[in-house]
């Protein structure tokens, strides 16, 4: 990257410039990408609508000049150049068959047998010689970065859905474990109900070893001959990868080289549907950072498919920018124009926001790219979840995945920043804790940790029911077997509730229903909250609170958030107070960060370590919120209050307030915070300021 303040916010915009229109593109791109203020461009190659599929030999080479020419292009402009070849091993086949043009080519086999005609396995040896020829062209014309697609996996190639089963992998499995297996008798292992197999573990092993073995060799292709490229990783994001067993540190050492390495995570949100999508983004951001290791250069996934604003305004590509800088990426990759050749400036109000957006961007950029950590409540990954999951009968392969997604939304919703580091607060859903080795768990039990009915389950099952407040707990069922159930009501005043505070049970939507499973607390545990009958009469714990001797406080929700937490219908102000209240008292004053003011926020707080804080709001409702509170520890010292303004600047501000409330800082700010204008405010810090009275507004530091 850059020191210079105008590049803070990288952008970098993925084009292709077919054959017929190459002239005319390149022209538009020399004339347009300095104006849109972009950083560097990504050729993509052989791309989408006009693939070859694998790419011929010969194509690539007539089009290599065309590489150098963009190129030198680009140099005169001081923007990078970098290739994105549209496939590694291949996202599809899309009627296209590519045995014939590379001979001997292997192509995946899925669990089921499918058979790919133009997916690559990656240990054939036909597509690494094909490959090795096509990459050293295009590292010959020495790129910036050489990107790599997310079709580097084990899954997801259509019309193959998980793992590659052919003749080869299952030779090389069959030698790992010492006899004879056929694909059928592998899956029926992969999917066995109850405790896995060790088939299990050995086959996600040997597909992390192929796929580690297989990022090292196309490294060693582009490095060959171009020793100063970096490689670009696009992933599919770590709960999916789990499927596959990515040992990811392993995995991104092979690629990077001694080069530094570049990650594009993706963000989802191909078509604009609702703003409620930029929880998976920013969530995605969070987690594959939490993944790769230190010192990785981001640059997310801003893209549409298809194109034109049919598929995406430009103030929804504006937010999922200025998401992406918020939570601390160097830069966006951008595939917001289509692969047919069509000019850029069909739609310039694109390339007007990147202009006018860019001041604010950088300037949000150069404080969120502060060495530093987002706080709030953590969540759970485990690389190898996959490993230790246990399946019902009957599951599907897709079941292998790491489950507990719906915990981050449900938690955001309702004013809680969710992350991956350190925390004074865990929650956990779904089976992912059960990856976690007991005295991990111990650590855990001795903070503040939120567990739902099927984490709770794990816990029970490795004999740590004493110390979560339970006797017993039965498996969860739809809440339906159960009886006639109405409402969770939420009546314990102390923390928060009230009686008659009603919670809908048909969630997560209409006609959707809990799994639930029924508790037995253990003495000294209180209830929150309980499943109520048609004439609201308790009849089940739903909610339990209990200090156990380890020091620490635990809280057990009897619905299975996987099964009811994703949708609208969990959501409520009343939630908000339960889960607020619940997150409060699990932090016993060390809660790091809750919001309020509004429905569905999408709020932060980064801690940098010069002792500035980033807090921000993004609003994703269309209604505008009123005021905002950031809610903060006691102990956050402010000694300056600044807000983000639309022309990139931080400024002191009227609005902007602080105050100690309930024991707690509380950072206000006082004017409505519409959904296209998110707000962002820093913290000066230093240590021994005095307390601020209540209400002042604060000059900058
Ligand atoms: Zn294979």
């Amino acid at each position: 990257m850059t020191d210079d303040a105008n590049k803070t916010a990288w952008y970098a915009l993925r084009r292709t410039l077919p054959t017929w229109s190459f002239e005319a593109n390149l022209r538009e791109l020399v004339a347009c990408l300095p104006r849109y203020g972009v950083d560097e461009v990504i050729i993509k190659v052989d791309t989408e609508e006009f693939t070859h599929g694998q790419p011929p030999l010969d194509w690539v080479k007539a089009y290599q000049p065309k590489l150098f020419r963009i190129r030198d292009e680009m140099r005169k402009l001081g923007i990078a150049y970098s290739i994105n070849p549209w496939i590694t091993v291949g996202h599809c086949d899309r009627g296209r068959d590519a045995r014939p043009q590379v001979p001997g080519l292997r192509t995946v086999v899925g669990h089921d047998g499918v058979e790919c005609t133009c997916c690559a396995c990656p240990l054939s040896t036909a597509w690494r010689a094909h490959l090795t020829q096509v990459w050293t062209l295009y590292a010959e014309t020495e790129p910036h970065i050489l990107w790599i697609e997310d079709d580097i996996r084990t899954f997801n190639h259509a019309p193959v859905t998980y793992g590659c089963f052919c003749p080869e992998h299952m030779r090389k499995f069959s030698e790992r474990v010492g006899q004879a297996v056929t694909r059928e008798e592998l899956v029926a292992a992969m999917l066995r109900p109850g405790a896995p197999h060790s088939w299990r573990t050995a086959y996600l092993d040997m597909q992390a070893e192929v796929m580690i073995d297989t990022v090292a060799f196309i490294r060693g292709v582009v490095q060959r001959v171009s020793p100063t490229t970096s490689l670009g990783l696009m992933s599919s994001g770590p709960h999916q990868h789990c499927l596959e067993g990515r040992r990811w540190q392993e995995f991104a050492t092979a690629l990077a080289g001694d080069r530094p390495l570049y990650s594009r995570p993706p963000m989802g949100n191909y078509n604009e549907d609702s703003l409620r999508g930029f929880y998976y983004s920013h969530d995605s951001i969070k987690i594959t950072r939490h993944c790769l290791p230190a010192g990785v250069i981001e640059q997310t996934e801003v893209e549409s498919c298809p194109f034109t604003r049919y598929s995406k305004s430009v103030a929804f590509t504006f937010l999922e920018m200025a998401l992406s800088f918020a939570y601390g990426s160097h830069g966006v990759t951008m595939n917001l124009f289509d692969h047919t050749g069509t000019p850029l400036e069909a739609e310039p109000w694109f390339g007007a926001m990147l202009k006018a957006k860019k001041p604010f961007l950088n300037a949000l950029a150069a404080q969120a790219q502060k060495p530093g950590r987002y706080a709030g409540v953590r969540l759970l990954h485990h690389d190898r979840s996959t490993f230790s999951r246990q399946l019902p009968a009957g599951a599907p392969y897709g079941a292998l995945g790491e489950d507990g997604h719906a915990m981050m939304q449900a938690l955001e919703a309702h004013g809680l920043p969710t992350t991956y580091d350190a925390s004074p607060v865990i929650a956990a859903s779904g089976q992912t804790i059960r990856a976690f080795a007991d005295d991990e768990i111990r650590t855990m039990l001795k903070g503040g940790l939120f567990l739902d009915v099927v984490a709770a389950r794990v816990l029970m099952e490795r004999g740590f029911g004493p110390e979560i407040g339970l006797e017993g707990l039965l498996e969860p069922v739809c809440l339906d077997q159960l009886g006639a159930f109405a409402c969770e009501e939420f009546f314990n005043p102390a923390f928060g509730g009230a009686d008659k505070k009603f919670l809908t049970l048909t969630t997560p939507h209409l006609g959707g229903r809990p799994d639930v499973g029924i508790m037995h607390l253990s003495p000294g545990a209180d209830t929150l909250s309980a499943l109520v009958d048609p004439d609201a009469r308790r009849v089940y714990p739903a909610m339990s609170a209990f200090q156990n001797r380890l020091g620490g406080r635990v809280v057990v929700h009897a619905l299975a958030w996987d099964s009811c937490a994703w949708g609208v219908s969990f959501c409520h102000p009343f939630r908000v107070d339960q889960l607020q209240g619940v997150m409060h008292w699990l932090g016993n004053g060390l809660l790091p960060v809750v919001v309020r003011g509004g429905v569905w926020p999408l709020a932060l707080r980064k801690e940098c370590d010069d002792r500035t804080t980033l807090l921000g709001l993004f609003n994703l409702s269309l209604d505008s919120w009123p005021q905002v509170e950031f809610d903060l520890p006691a102990d956050t010292v402010v000694a300056g209050l600044e807000r983000l303004t639309a022309d990139g600047h931080w400024r002191a501000d009227d609005a902007l307030a602080c105050e100690l409330r309930n024991g707690r800082r509380v950072i206000s700010y006082a004017r409505p915070v519409p959904f296209d204008e998110p707000l962002f405010v820093r913290l000066g810090v230093c240590v021994g300021a005095t307390l601020l009275k209540k209400g002042a507004p604060q000059t900058p530091s």
